[in-house]
């Protein structure tokens, strides 16, 4: 009889595409997948990146393990990571542990299975090592996957219905293939050569803007314009100079400023950032800086993070020497940045009411246009491909065609 597993993902894009890779894995080998209650197996893929990521996790461990008990838990990933960091017991009630590289290793090389707009892994781990993230402890250095691997899953992607390619990672621009002398940019040259798919990419380093990068990024665009998602993720985390300085961030605000200015010139961008608040050192000056440029950047979303310290970072053992946030000033400004995000997004969202813009649904009453305003119908739509189509009113967070 086939076994039967349920597999539960936290966090990133990065882990959602490994759980693809797992679910592929897994099917590939004649396994069933199921409801938890009926698992055979219960696979969690795990985040520790902030405090209340690694606390819902170990909520959902024992949730799982309370309710399903007739089911085998391997919890893998991020959390079992930030535990051998802390070097604390694995005191879950799971039956296995995996960390990323345990993971990475019994993942393998394998084709991730199509979806209309599929996760295409291109990098895992980072080298910049920012003062508050684990991701480097947790994920290791910067790895890519090798280029022919990449080409090679995008065309079985596209062969088995993949329209939309969504380039993941860590740091996608820490990409670099040495055999085939390519990096990010040269890759996704690559793919645009040997694919039809349209193309977007997860989080992008604000050091897209270094000379190295912008002109190549920027001629893609204009040579194919129809492939490339007009959306683009850029983290900013703070807009003051001494908090970037504090966070090791490898760009100060006027760097990233000429960046988005340069990168303006791509028709109908929405750029979307992160911002963290009430880190180590945060004065209201500092937070009146990010929320100024903020303002001043119009973004069309802000991922908003109240700070909170991950044993084993820098920022974790000199936060008290910098200067803590309490934790309702930190609550307060998250609520301040958050009506101005709500305001900034929907300004982005009105200027393309009553026009028309291609929009992916990924189900017959949800979708998405080509820059990522989030749409719904209330007719059914044909399902994973574009169709051209007008944007009517903004309700309910959404853009409404009808
Ligand atoms: S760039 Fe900084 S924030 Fe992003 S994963 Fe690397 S260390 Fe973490």
């Amino acid at each position: 009889m086939a076994k039967k597993f349920f597999i539960y993902t936290f966090g990133c894009r990065l882990n959602q595409a490994e759980s693809n890779l797992i679910r592929g894995k897994l099917k590939q080998q004649g396994w069933q997948e199921v409801g938890p209650e009926e698992a055979d197996y219960i696979f969690i893929n795990s985040c520790a990146v902030t405090q209340k990521a690694a606390k819902e996790v170990a909520q959902y461990v024992r949730h799982c393990r309370r309710h399903y008990p007739q089911a085998k838990i391997w919890l893998l990933g991020c959390y079992v990571d930030s535990l051998r960091v802390a070097g604390q017991p694995l005191d879950l009630p799971a039956d296995r542990f995996l960390t990323n590289e345990e993971k990475r290793q019994w993942i393998g090389e394998i084709i991730p299975p199509a979806q209309g707009r599929s996760l295409l892994k291109i990098q895992d781990g980072c080298n910049q090592f920012c003062s508050y993230c684990l991701v480097p402890y947790l994920r290791g250095r910067s790895q890519s996957v090798p280029a022919a691997t990449v080409l090679e899953q995008a065309r079985q992607l596209e062969q088995h219905g993949a329209r939309w390619l969504v380039l993941t990672g860590v740091d996608i621009i820490q990409y670099y293939d040495p055999e085939a002398k390519l990096d990010f940019v040269g890759l996704v040259a690559r793919l645009l050569q040997t694919t039809k798919a349209f193309l977007s990419f997860g989080s992008i380093s604000p050091l897209i803007g270094q000379p190295q990068f912008l002109s190549r990024f920027l001629t893609l665009y204009r040579r194919y314009p129809q492939r490339l998602a007009p959306h683009l993720h850029l983290s900013l985390q703070s807009g003051s100079d001494k908090i970037l300085q504090l966070m090791r961030r490898p760009y100060r605000q006027a760097f990233y400023w000429q960046t988005i200015q340069k990168l303006r010139i791509i028709p109908q961008l929405n750029l979307t950032t992160d911002i963290i608040v009430g880190f180590p050192g945060e004065t209201a000056a500092d937070f009146r800086a990010s929320y100024n440029f903020a303002r001043r950047a119009q973004f069309g979303k802000i991922h908003i993070f109240r700070y909170s310290p991950r044993p084993g970072t820098l920022a974790a053992k000199m936060g008290s020497q910098w200067g803590l946030v309490p934790e309702n000033i930190k609550k307060e400004r998250a609520q301040r940045l958050a009506r101005l995000e709500q305001r900034l997004r929907h300004q982005f969202w009105q200027q393309f009411i009553g026009q028309k813009l291609p929009v992916f649904f990924f189900s017959p009453y949800q979708g998405q246009t080509v820059n990522f305003i989030p749409v719904a119908s209330h007719r059914p739509q044909p399902t994973n491909q574009f169709q051209l189509r007008r944007l009517v009113k903004i309700r309910e967070e959404k853009v409404w065609l009808d």
